[in-house]
């Protein structure tokens, strides 16, 4: 242990830095030792929430001055912000929870510090998307991450409906006030029959993980009010390939075969008489793969 707090320090920290760092989502525990070494050393520490992480800090020992950078004063305070990084000094910001710029402010602050033309540094740690998807299993080997729906309902129904075939697995953030609805709209707009990951109030007392269809999400749901409570996190299985997809898949699964055994124009030969596919387009394929 005293090896690593070693590591986190001897790291060189340059002044006239703005630092992005991660803090627990729920767990305080779950903060890095690269982050209490930085958020120590920093001679600033930016906030969304100004009273939230000076609790946290309390819970550290760390008492800094804190200034508040939260969605609706993000670009004026990157400024300021910029004039201490000009005095030399290390600033860092910390979101609520997570990891700044998540669905959470710190983006429009890093566009301002880059402008100026002086160091980021981000400082890794929890976030629930990757906390939800380290559990969800095999299913979501790609994803795309779209944050919170829009909370009217007619405008989460078009945003379904545009993702109805995209084809990697979703990852959502939801409220949960909201959660059976936007759970349903998810059944209503991807069908059912689709799987569904609901990560629930992540590395705290309630936690709860569970795996299901898309039809049997809003009974789970509904089934105990407690859990309707706290914070979410969904993944949705993609689109199912079209049928031209998988094809192409078998296609180019089974030229890789057999090119590990003969050439190009055989294998295109071969592979032309197993599937019936054009064998000029296998050849190209084949061409492809073997010069991948
Ligand atoms: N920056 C954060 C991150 O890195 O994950 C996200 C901040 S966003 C404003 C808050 C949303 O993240 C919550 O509404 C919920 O959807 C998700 N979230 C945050 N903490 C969570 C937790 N402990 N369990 C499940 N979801 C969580």
């Amino acid at each position: 242990m005293s090896d690593l707090l070693d590591l986190a320090q001897h790291q060189h920290y340059p002044a006239a830095a703005l630092y992005i760092v991660a803090t627990p989502i729920g767990n305080a525990a779950d903060i890095t030792l690269r982050a209490l070494h930085l958020l120590g050393l920093a001679e600033r520490i930016a906030a969304e929430d100004t009273r939230n992480t000076g609790q946290l800090l309390s819970r550290y020992g760390i008492d800094k001055p804190l200034i508040p950078v939260h969605e609706h004063n993000e670009r004026t305070a990157a400024q300021r912000i910029v004039e201490y990084l000009h005095a030399g000094e290390r600033v860092a910001y910390v979101s609520d929870a997570g990891t700044p710029g998540i669905s959470d402010p710190g983006a429009k602050l890093v566009d301002a510090v880059r402008e100026a033309g002086f160091t980021i540094v981000p400082l890794p740690g929890a976030s629930a998307i990757t906390t939800a998807l380290s559990v969800t299993g095999d299913w979501a080997p790609t994803c795309t991450f779209l944050g919170f729906l829009p909370s009217k309902a007619k405008q989460r129904a078009a945003s379904l409906q545009r993702l109805a075939t995209h084809p990697h697995a979703m990852v959502f953030y939801e409220a949960p006030h909201r959660i059976v609805d936007t759970v349903q709209a998810l059944a209503d707009a991807f069908g059912g029959a689709r799987r569904l990951f609901i990560a629930r109030e992540l590395t705290k007392l309630h936690e709860a993980l569970k795996s299901c269809t898309l039809a049997e999400g809003p009974t789970w749901l509904k089934e105990d009010a407690n859990r309707q409570r706290g914070e979410f996190v969904l993944v949705v299985e993609g689109a199912p390939l079209a049928p031209a997809d998988t094809d192409a898949q078998t296609h180019d699964a089974l030229i890789a075969m057999l090119l590990e055994e003969m050439s190009v124009s055989a294998a295109a030969r071969i592979a032309a008489s197993i599937t019936g596919a054009s064998r000029h387009a296998l050849y190209e394929r084949a061409l492809a793969l073997k010069n991948d």
